[in-house]
């Protein structure tokens, strides 16, 4: 079996031949076949299918000594790269692509990528390497769109991952090793966390034989806000926003829920519902992939980044309901279920960023945190919650210009006001289990330190799917990388 895990460049180039293809997919806008491929037979398939917007053809051993010959008629009314990638997946082998000359060349491209991707990293018997083309197109392909495409893929595999290939000590490793360029990457060990008071994940992490441990990733942030300098007395936040890089204070900051495998802890969830407990990391999937993006494209923002990384286990020294922890920001909490981990996870995390780098513009968390987010959105969209309107507003609009979909929901002070506990500051569930997507942010805003401005977003539905659609496929999405990386570079 496979144990190491390698970043994949997307295999895509141009040519000016579609002869030596498998398959070979044409995307058009207009009702006549694009000149290179004109043909008596294909001017008869498509006249007998009436092919229409939004309709795919495939013509099979009929063209050139190639298997299979697809043709997409755009439907305008739809994004170009749902339909790209619904069309390709549905091919096998290598393939090309020709993109009729008046459509986005790039979304095409992207479409066409993320529906060629596969997890085949685990099969022994290696499959003939997948090539793919762009055909007899001027356009050349951007290292930034390369670099995307990437970096979705990198979000899908993670979260594909068996759990016994990422838990946080393996996790960890690997994505150190990957070959950053100018981001700092640092990790933070059991003890260290123990030491810097980052009781609520700790206790998460009591359960497993495997210490947890909390990645840093810092963009463009100066030294004198390294984590153990005492950044919050310095200056305030948003005073620094035209200064030259790198800032004191970094203008954006993102945490995202690593839990490698959930079984609930003591409270175990049912066999059904732990099946697909891998994906407890898609979070910090698309926080490590945004990341990723904007070190290879040396983007000149100033982003902190925090990804915490553990196991929900059922070991000896598990932590138990009703237990009293104390979190990073002092306050006591209360555990009323050992399967609301992942806010215990966040609000740690959240009160370690905000406090330590003051993000000026906001911090916004990522996480696979309640099954209440995919039983009121489904899979389709993801639930996002902030307290400030505008900074809503702002990630509602990041994320209508990708392909992903997000829906705002509820948060605040009548939320907020049913984290408190009788006994200790907070708990980390209630007993009516009533709107638990916005309990769950409203539990780690209790964490934001102010003035930083703070949304939440539950990706429990969008992040892992049973069937694909559009550019996303069946099980791991690499969700959320998209609306991070649009928001950022704004
Ligand atoms: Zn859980």
């Amino acid at each position: 079996m496979k144990t190491s895990f390698t970043l994949r460049d997307f295999p895509i180039s141009t040519s000016d031949t579609f002869d030596q293809k498998q398959a070979l997919l044409v995307i058009r806008d207009v009702s006549e076949i694009p000149e290179p491929f004109q043909n008596p037979f294909l001017e008869a398939a498509l006249k007998a299918s009436k092919l229409s917007d939004g309709k795919f053809l495939t013509v099979e051993g009929q063209y050139q000594g190639m298997e299979k010959l697809g043709i997409l008629r755009i439907d305008p009314n739809k994004p170009l790269s749902h339909q790209v990638a619904e069309a390709t997946r549905s091919f096998e082998g290598s393939m090309g692509i020709y993109v009729g000359n008046s459509l986005d060349c790039n979304a095409a491209i992207f479409g066409f990528a993320l529906g060629a991707y596969r997890f085949s990293n685990y099969l022994t018997k290696e499959k003939e390497p997948l090539s793919y083309e762009l055909v007899q197109s001027p356009h050349l392909v951007s290292h930034e769109l390369l670099t995307r495409i990437q970096s979705i893929y990198l979000a899908r595999d993670l979260v594909n991952m068996p759990s016994n290939e990422k838990n946080p000590q393996k996790l960890t490793l690997l994505v150190r090793n990957l070959p950053w360029k100018s981001t700092v990457v640092r990790a933070m060990d059991a003890d260290e966390l123990r030491e810097k008071g980052f009781g609520m994940l700790l206790a998460v992490s009591s359960g497993s034989a495997v210490p947890a441990s909390v990645l840093v990733f810092e963009r463009n942030i100066a030294p004198m806000a390294s984590p153990d300098s005492g950044a919050v007395d310095k200056q305030s936040p948003g005073s620094s926003s035209q200064d030259p890089l790198p800032k004191p204070f970094p203008d954006y900051g993102i945490i995202g829920k690593g839990v490698t495998f959930d079984a609930g802890g003591l409270q175990i969830k049912p066999d059904k519902a732990m099946a697909d407990m891998k994906m407890d990391m898609a979070g910090a999937a698309a926080t490590i992939a945004a990341f990723w993006y904007l070190d290879q494209c040396d983007v000149a923002k100033s982003v902190v980044g925090a990804v915490g990384l553990v196991e929900n286990l059922l070991g000896g020294s598990a932590f138990k309901p009703l237990d009293i922890v104390r979190a990073h920001n002092g306050l006591t909490v209360e555990i009323h279920h050992t399967d609301a981990e992942g806010r215990l996870v966040l609000g740690d995390l959240a009160s370690y960023v905000s406090q330590t780098y003051l993000p000026s513009k906001w911090l916004v968390s990522i996480a696979t945190l309640t099954g209440a987010c995919m039983h009121a959105l489904g899979y389709d969209y993801a639930g996002l919650m902030s307290e400030d309107d505008a900074l809503a507003r702002d990630i509602q609009a990041a994320a209508d210009r990708t392909c992903e979909s997000v829906w705002r929901l509820p948060l605040d002070e009548r939320m907020t006001e049913g984290t408190h506990a009788k006994i200790a500051d907070r708990k980390n569930l209630t007993s009516e289990m009533m709107a638990g997507a916005s309990m769950g942010a409203a539990f780690v805003s209790q964490f934001v330190c102010e003035p930083v401005k703070y949304a939440h977003l539950d990706i429990a539905g969008p992040a892992y799917r049973t069937k694909p659609r559009g550019i996303f496929p069946s099980e791991a999405t690499g969700f959320g990388t998209e609306i991070l990386l649009e928001y950022v570079l704004l």
